[in-house]
């Protein structure tokens, strides 16, 4: 019963026609919360395999510290959101103009999506339908470029992401992909060479925006270099999508043409966004017409790439860019940064080679491979896996390992920090790592031995850190 019993049966006596209207309504609204809060029991009893192991996946989560840069934690109420029956609706186009009925609930949810996106990013344009951030990608990189037609990106071995233009991806197959590098001392961008690359290939499209690198991204020249040559600027900001929320990375939004990013890694929903600034109604001529850029970047969304939205994966974008608006996920954003200085800096102390000589975002890259003689990206991350704490090998700028081997691996805060830990237990992580660093024995550039005291011991004092900070909604 939502309603006071009294009112109820005082409503009923007075007005009979009222009442049933309530009733109705609140009975209906009354099966949707008893229908969606059964979700988890139902899994439970319907496949006992499945709920096992999403058990055992929230098990692993517990137990063990997680610090891969491209992860972070949702809400509840994403899930919630995620899980829900508005999963079932089935549509193509966008708010107001769909191919199918029925759409009156995904519309005002959909805009909803749009709107606190908007202000989330302070942009003129969103759309919220992509399935990922590679597809967010794919979908601007078919709208302003004809097969063949020149990019211009950070390679994928000095940070760059695979949809950026890497010959494995749709993104290098179809177009003609000329790379800028980091310095090879300092391993920082240098806008003077990228200037002068850009200058010679003369690129339709720069990408900027990095799955690997620590330090903050001059929007503003890559925009000037991309207005130099005539180009479409791209900022993926995937990793860094929750700091520039927040205003402790610089935005993008109105340097860039378009920007693109995953919502999972700041802390959303599986799911991509693109977003637009000043230039979402500048115009662009597709075959005789001249459309705004926007309205050409949604036609190239659907049909263009993709076919229905996934619209629970809306409604919990949604949810996530209310949380984004909050005080609260701003002042962890601040955080998370504190939390990856004070990483770096305990590695720095311990004697690490930290890329850059530390970090101005989430992410801290360090070359293991100086730390020992034969260690390995890949070694690093089998090791202290075993012991607990969750990272990622990655290749280093100018890389002699392969992309299964590495010299490196890529540390990031924004769990860590979300279940509450502060820079105190930063430098007990950063003790834990080095004491399995420095103890394993390596046998080839993949195979390690570890003895059983220093994982028992390490795996324990991981568990010990984890069980004072648990996950948090
Ligand atoms: C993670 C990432 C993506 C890919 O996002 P998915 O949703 O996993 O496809 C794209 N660009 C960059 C820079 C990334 O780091």
């Amino acid at each position: 019963m939502l309603v006071d019993k009294d009112i109820s049966e005082a409503l009923k006596r007075t007005d009979g026609k009222v009442y049933e209207l309530v009733e109705n309504k609140l009975g209906a609204l009354r099966r949707s919360d008893q229908y969606h809060s059964g979700s988890f029991r139902a899994l439970s009893e319907a496949d006992r395999e499945v709920y096992e192991l999403v058990r055992q996946e929230y098990d692993r989560l517990e137990n063990s510290i997680q610090l891969i840069a491209a992860e972070n934690q949702c809400s509840r109420a994403v899930l919630a959101a995620l899980g829900s029956i508005v999963q079932n609706k089935t549509t193509e186009g966008f708010a107001g103009a769909r191919y199918h009925g029925g759409c009156e609930v995904v519309d005002t949810l959909e805009r909803l999506a749009v709107s606190r996106a908007k202000e989330a990013f302070g942009a003129r344009y969103a759309n919220v339908q992509p399935h990922s951030g590679t597809s967010a990608n794919q979908i601007v990189l078919a709208a302003v470029l004809n097969r063949g037609d020149r990019i211009l990106s950070l390679g994928l071995d000095q940070g760059g992401h695979v949809s950026h233009g890497a010959p494995v991806s749709f993104s290098g197959r179809f177009f003609d992909v000329e790379n800028y590098y980091v310095d090879k001392e300092t391993f920082l961008l240098d806008y003077e060479a990228i200037r002068e690359k850009a200058l010679q290939v003369r690129p339709k499209l720069i990408v900027c925006g990095a799955s690997a690198y620590s330090r903050t991204i001059d929007f503003e020249k890559f925009r000037a270099i991309a207005d130099e040559v005539g180009a479409y600027l791209l900022a993926d900001i995937s990793h860094i999508a929750g700091l520039v929320i927040a205003g402790v990375h610089p935005s993008p939004i109105d340097h860039a043409h378009f920007t693109t990013t995953s919502t999972y890694k700041p802390g959303g929903p599986r799911g991509g966004l693109i977003l637009m600034g000043q230039d979402y109604d500048r115009p662009i001529t597709v075959g005789t017409r001249s459309l705004p850029l926007w309205a050409h970047v949604q036609k190239t969304t659907f049909p263009g790439v993709q076919g229905t939205p996934c619209l629970n994966n809306v409604a919990a974008k949604a949810v996530f860019f209310k949380e984004a608006l909050s005080a609260q996920y701003r002042a962890r954003q601040f955080k998370i940064i504190e939390n990856a200085r004070a990483l770096a800096d305990a590695l720095l102390d311990l004697g690490y080679d930290v890329l850059t000589g530390g970090t101005d975002n989430h992410m801290i890259l360090v070359n293991v491979a100086h730390l020992r003689e034969g260690l390995t990206g890949v070694i690093a991350q089998k090791c202290l896996e075993r012991c607990g704490i969750t990272v990622n090998m990655n290749r280093v700028p100018y890389d002699t390992n392969g992309p299964a081997v590495t010299s490196g691996i890529r540390l990031g805060t924004p769990i860590v920090t979300r279940n509450g830990m502060g820079t105190e237990q930063m430098r007990d992580i950063a003790e834990l790592m080095d004491s399995v660093l420095r103890g394993v024995e390596i046998l080839s550039d993949r195979e390690y031995g570890i003895e059983e005291s220093l994982r028992d011991q390490t795996c324990e004092k991981v568990r010990q850190l984890c069980s004072r900070f648990p996950m948090r909604d």
